[in-house]
């Protein structure tokens, strides 16, 4: 059934998109609903996991999405994209997630690591990966930020970067880099990523630093293509959900030697200004338009099957108990949207609201992605209350939403450290307690 508040026109509001883009916003629709919705489960592999079908199947809807143009919508026109809005990133975003969250993630890997290159301004960079990104074969990319000791702790802006422990050292015209990553995804051994429909990995973007003890001018991004000397992959973690959407490796470096060009960041502070502003900021707000796209997802079951489902000759959704539950679930969707349509609105415009890096707009993207992790948590949960056994039930296909959302919210440091950034935004700067006796002990 035709839902008329979900539909694109009527929820992209014009205050935030243009006509054309509305329009955009419908193409991608059509595109998952006949292309992507067919093949959720194939996603997986079907009931029985079976890898080849599920990375068959990844690979070729991926390869439709580079197709239409979803992977180089914010690559500027000068290098060959469509130099398109933040806005209509953030629809794609939330247009494939209704379709699966774990492929309009790995359409984001593309969008991510160019805002990176475009933020530090590298036209030599940007030249140098506009052919892989606007050409005929499909690539994918991946961005290494988490390390073993942990992954909120380098998201935390109190930290100034001292917890991370990959190092780049300087040796003539080479960038030497020595550390130790986990769970960045896509990730893993290049022949892993080459099929009919995919033609490789193009690399790591990866956090380092100078040296923790120097914290927000040392920390900086480097590019590691995926076949360089000495650069180790563990197998791919094995997982609730994103089984084959977001492989998950743990990344050895060891005397990787990179050329000085590859480091994204040029000036003193704009390493981490990247970090924070592009990886962190804007990985948190695309999060947000994902998870509202899943949690539209989950409402769309819910409404279709409690309008089919009859209690004494009547569908159960007329029953006020089940009505109240689903505008709950639409008025959280709603807010998530606007506010995350807000916050991108306000990306557009640093004039009047700070750049992405500023403490001010980071505690937006954490209030945009954690609200709108709340919503979709809410939504999965009752869609499949609503639904009773047939919710949970696998042909239903509320149980791999289920299981797909909770990451969203709990990478880029997690629903507990968007709260605390806030406070941050709200009040800070501030040093929590204890971090100064840590860094004493620590010699930083
Ligand atoms: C499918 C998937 C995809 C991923 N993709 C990537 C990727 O592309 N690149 C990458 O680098 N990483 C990736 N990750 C890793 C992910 O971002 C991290 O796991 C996440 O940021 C949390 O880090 P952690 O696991 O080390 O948990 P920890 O940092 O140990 O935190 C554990 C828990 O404590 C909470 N917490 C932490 N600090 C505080 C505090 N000060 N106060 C209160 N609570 C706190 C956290 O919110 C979290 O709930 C991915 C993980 C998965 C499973």
């Amino acid at each position: 059934m035709i839902y008329k508040m979900l539909l694109p026109r009527y929820k992209y509001p014009k205050a935030f998109c243009t006509d054309e883009e509305i329009m955009m916003a419908e193409e991608i629709k059509r595109f998952v609903d006949n292309e992507v919705m067919p093949k959720r489960h194939d996603l997986e592999g079907g009931w029985h996991r079976d890898e080849k079908k599920a990375l068959e199947t990844l690979h070729e809807l991926y390869a439709k999405c580079h197709e239409l143009g979803l992977t180089k919508s914010n690559l500027p026109e000068e290098y060959g994209g469509l130099g398109l809005s933040p806005v209509v990133r953030q629809m794609i975003n939330e247009e494939l997630a209704r379709g699966d969250i774990g492929l309009a993630t790995m359409v984001g890997k593309i969008h991510w690591i160019v805002s990176f290159m475009l933020a530090a301004k590298r036209d030599d960079l940007l030249k140098e990966f506009a052919p892989y990104i606007t050409g005929d074969e499909v690539w994918t990319a991946c961005v290494a930020i988490t390390e073993p000791h942990g992954g909120a702790n380098i998201e935390d802006p109190a930290f100034e970067f001292k917890t991370i422990r990959t190092r780049i050292k300087s040796d003539g015209d080479e960038w030497v880099i020595n550390g130790h990553k986990i769970w960045p995804g896509p990730g893993g051994p290049a022949e892993r990523f080459k099929s009919k429909w995919l033609k490789g990995h193009l690399g790591y973007w990866t956090i380092v630093t100078e040296d923790p003890a120097r914290g927000v001018e040392a920390a900086a991004m480097v590019y590691v293509p995926p076949d360089a000397e000495g650069v180790r992959f563990s197998s791919p973690f094995e997982k609730c959900g994103f089984c084959w959407t977001d492989e998950n490796v743990e990344i050895w470096f060891n005397n990787v030697r990179i050329p000085k060009k590859y480091r994204i960041d040029t000036k003193p502070g704009e390493g981490a200004n990247i970090i924070k502003g592009y990886v962190i900021g804007l990985g948190r707000l695309a999060g947000a338009a994902r998870l509202t796209g899943l949690a539209q997802a989950c409402l769309e079951i819910a409404l279709d099957w409690t309008g089919g489902r009859e209690i004494a000759g009547q569908p159960v959704r007329e029953r006020s108990a089940f009505a109240m539950i689903l505008a709950e679930m639409a008025r959280m969707i709603e807010v998530s949207r606007q506010y995350y349509l807000s916050v991108t609105w306000q990306v557009m415009h640093p004039d009047i609201y700070g750049p992405p890096w500023s403490s001010e707009m980071i505690a937006k993207f954490s209030a945009a992605r954690s609200f709108a992790a709340d919503t979709a948590e809410f939504c999965v949960n009752k869609a499949m209350e609503l639904m009773g056994s047939y919710g949970y039930a696998y042909e239903q296909h509320v149980e791999k939403y289920y299981r797909d959302f909770k990451i969203v919210k709990m990478w880029l440091g997690g629903a507990q450290r968007d709260r605390l950034d806030i406070a941050q935004g709200l009040y800070g700067p501030f040093k929590w307690a204890g971090i100064e006796e840590w860094e004493k002990k620590q010699g930083l």
